[in-house]
């Protein structure tokens, strides 16, 4: 980073935190202390509506989302000809790549727009009905094209209880602590928040016997956090450490659905692969890193006796942040019901071993070119006490209790009907909630597929 950038975004940050706390909106849903979207958050999401099913961009506040496409538009927000290019595309990867002065730009003209003393908006019910729409009315769509999406392994505590499972000789491999580990996601199967997931069929190898093609008896949810890329680097230019955070954009919910039948067979040597390729789940709006600053934590932890980092992987600000994440889970009958979701996990983002710049700068540090809307993984985001286990396999393991829901069911591994619920939030003394929404999905029945219905009846899905 420059002297100059580096001296812009002090006095940015300066400006926009100070007075940042005092700021209130007219937009009255936006003002309610249990509001996830407080005129502090202003995330980025795609939309569209029945009239105008064409997506576009929007920014969620209160319990509405602004059209920001028609702001830009009608001259409500002051922005040059490339910001209001990017602003009129079906996806954000334009906007992303446009870079931090762009984003705080904007960012500031939206804040002026919200302001509770601005009247142009606020005080023109025609155009404010036109462009302040319910979320409950909208659509929401993914909020970039994804070109790749990479899923990281980045908690001590997840790496250690499941790695006690597929490796119990070796459950925290050597290079864990060196480097933040990653394998290659699949970036066609990664769908909005809502989406139904089918359940996976997949080659699994019971205990003595034969591989069967069955689906899958231990699916599983990963709680974790997305990290969109916002401006990429060219190839054979790596992005260093102190540049990261020019490179990011925000964050969003991120289920990493998974099989662990299929992954147990599959995973050796070369890592998941139909075991976690069928589906992964994002919430729609992006908080960016501007909202998430007064959540920044110094960061990442280290314990005694844990290895020296590279010095690759130090330096520029702690991309470290203080978000409480939590998983929910209703069955079929609870819908039925009329049961809430019942809270299985809360753990926090800061847990993590690795910070979402040391991911980005690790990703690219071997000449990887990243793209604006490409999607990280931040790994599953866990702990030690069943309470903060981030997915059902490390509430499966030795001395764990089986979860017991309201219906009187109890769940090793997720059934048909299930919905999971994703939620997080950053909460600090003094400050307003910044929300990240929900991440939610319904798991429907394998699909059926005659030539397997013989070993599917042989075999069952049952657990083993
Ligand atoms: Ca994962």
């Amino acid at each position: 980073m420059s002297t100059f950038t580096c001296a812009f975004l002090l006095v940015l940050g300066t400006l926009c935190a100070t007075p940042l706390l005092a700021v209130s909106t007219w937009v009255e849903s936006a003002q309610n202390e249990d509001s996830e979207f407080p005129i502090h958050n202003l995330p980025y999401g795609v939309f569209s509506t029945t009239n105008d099913p064409a997506p576009r961009v929007g920014v969620a506040i209160g319990n509405e989302v602004l059209d920001l496409r028609a702001c830009a538009e009608e001259g409500l927000i002051a922005v040059d000809s490339e910001i209001m290019h990017a602003l009129r595309q079906p996806t954000l990867n334009a906007f992303m790549a446009l870079g931090p002065a762009a984003w705080h730009a904007v960012r500031g003209e939206l804040l002026a727009l919200l302001d509770v003393k601005n009247t142009s908006l606020r005080d023109d019910a025609v155009l404010r009905e036109r462009l302040l729409l319910s979320q409950s009315s909208v659509s929401m769509h993914l909020p970039a094209r994804i070109g790749d999406y990479t899923d990281f392994y980045t908690c001590r505590e997840h790496a250690y209880n499941c790695g006690k499972v597929f490796r119990p000789e070796n459950p925290l491999v050597p290079a864990f602590r060196h480097l933040p580990m990653a394998y290659h996601g699949r970036a066609s199967s990664v769908v909005i928040s809502g989406t139904d997931v089918i359940r996976p069929w997949g080659q699994v190898k019971p205990p003595e016997q034969e591989p069967v093609h069955i689906p899958t008896g231990r699916l599983d949810y990963e709680m974790e956090m997305g990290v969109f890329v916002g401006t990429g680097n060219a190839q054979g230019a790596p992005i260093a450490i102190e540049d990261a955070r020019e490179h990011l954009f925000g964050l969003v919910i991120l289920n990493d659905w998974s099989a662990r039948d299929i992954q147990k067979w599959e995973i050796a040597p070369l890592g998941p692969f139909n075991s976690k390729n069928f589906a992964t789940s994002i919430s729609p709006w992006i908080v960016t890193l501007d909202a998430l600053e007064p959540y920044r934590v110094v960061g990442p932890p280290r314990q005694e006796g844990d290895p020296d980092t590279l010095s690759y992987l130090v330096g520029g600000e702690s991309m470290a942040f203080d978000v409480t994440v939590e998983v929910f889970l209703r069955s079929e009958t609870m819908r039925e019901q009329g049961l809430e979701p019942v809270q299985i996990s809360r753990s926090n983002l800061k847990n993590l071993y690795w910070t979402i710049a040391q991911m980005l700068t690790q990703h690219s540090v071997a000449g990887c070119n990243l793209q604006p809307g490409d999607l990280f993984g931040s790994g599953t985001i866990s702990g030690e006490p069943q309470e903060t286990r981030g997915c059902l396999l490390e509430h499966s393991l030795p001395g764990m209790q089986k979860n017991q829901l309201p219906d009187g069911s109890v769940r090793g591994f997720l059934q048909d009907g299930d919905e999971v619920i994703m939620r997080a939030y950053a909460q600090k003394e003094g400050l307003p909630k910044i929300g990240f929404g929900e991440c939610r999905g319904i798991v429907l029945p394998a699909v059926e597929r005659t030539q397997n219905r013989q070993q599917a009846a042989v075999s069952g899905a049952k657990e083993f």
